[in-house]
């Protein structure tokens, strides 16, 4: 049975803010709120914002909300005014992500079929569904991610997309991580797509100078995927925390230590606030340092004091393995 979508768009008068470009969608992103707002909430608090920050969907346990029209780019990647995720793909938030439990687990799988049935609609395959941290490195679905279950997600999309009678996957048929074997019917841009990688780079790995001539049976390089990680895409950075406790005292602790705290949670997005318009490294661990840490602290499974010390270092630098 088909779900039905409720309607809740956001008015034309803010296209110009909250929507600007047509899009004609190519990826579905799934992000988690990092709340417990209902999808009516969501969607009534992003129509009504004065944020640039947008998306098309809202899942939770018992509905679908729209709130812009999918032929509209959104902004809800994080990779720029001219970044894919924001421009190509259709944001769809899965709501109680905060909490989780059995409000959340409901949300997510309304989720699941709404995204198998975007997809059954569109012809495509489960290869077009990307999660939020494939466009900018952000650390969401952050429940998802956090149970180590994207993999899991994406075989249970694939299989209500299977259920509705849908594409098969790209992947499970003929990727075997850094190649690609040419199926009947497959297209070089097509290949591309389902890898994440420029058609150029294929024909440069590959040494094909006409694209329109692959063959069946072919093997392709297809390295160079960037949608493979599952950890913060600059877990290049390196930082040095601190191994001593600290506390909001007064006055408060200032100094290089405290900047690479702040410096590690702003990498995985928890500090400062989403949305704030400077980046606050400020190297003070004052009520925003601690509130950056409790809320890592209640992602992560720890006690969630604001205090940072060994264990929230220990989870803080695992991330960055
Ligand atoms: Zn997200």
């Amino acid at each position: 049975m088909a779900i039905k979508v409720v309607k809740n768009l956001v008015s034309k008068s803010k296209y110009g803010l909250k929507c600007p470009n047509p899009m004609k969608a190519e990826y579905i992103t799934i992000h988690n709120t990092a709340n417990d707002a209902s999808a009516a909430n969501e969607i009534s608090y992003m129509k009504n914002n004065s944020s640039s920050t947008s998306f098309h969907f809202a899942v939770d346990d018992k509905q679908v909300i729209q709130g812009i029209p999918t032929n509209r780019n959104a902004w809800h990647a994080g990779d720029g005014t001219n970044g894919t995720g924001n421009r190509k793909s259709i944001g769809v938030e899965i709501c109680y992500s905060k909490s989780g439990g059995a409000r959340y687990k409901a949300a997510e799988k309304l989720a699941i079929k709404f995204v198998a049935q975007l997809l059954k609609e569109r012809g495509w395959g489960v290869e077009r569904v990307r999660k939020h941290q494939d466009w900018n490195g952000k650390y969401c679905p952050h429940r998802i991610l956090s149970e180590g279950r994207w993999n899991q997600v994406k075989a249970a999309i694939e299989k209500e997309l299977k259920a509705f009678g849908g594409k098969a996957n790209i992947f499970s048929s003929s990727s075997s991580g850094s190649t690609y074997t040419v199926k009947k019917g497959d297209t070089l841009s097509e290949i591309a797509k389902a890898e994440g990688v420029r058609v150029a780079n294929l024909q440069r790995w590959n040494n094909i100078k006409d694209p329109n001539k692959i063959t069946v049976g072919q093997k392709l390089k297809v390295k160079g995927s960037s949608f493979s990680s599952t950890k913060p895409n600059n877990k290049k950075n390196f930082y040095e925390l601190p191994s001593s406790v600290f506390a909001v005292t007064s006055p408060m602790r200032k100094g290089s230590d405290v900047k690479q705290i702040q410096k590690a949670l702003a990498a995985l997005y928890f500090y400062p606030d989403k949305g704030a318009k400077n980046n606050g490294i400020d190297g003070v661990y004052g009520p925003k340092t601690a509130d950056a840490v409790r809320r890592f602290q209640l992602m992560h499974g720890l006690s969630a004091d604001g205090i940072y010390g060994p264990k929230t270092r220990a989870k803080i630098e695992a991330l960055f393995k």
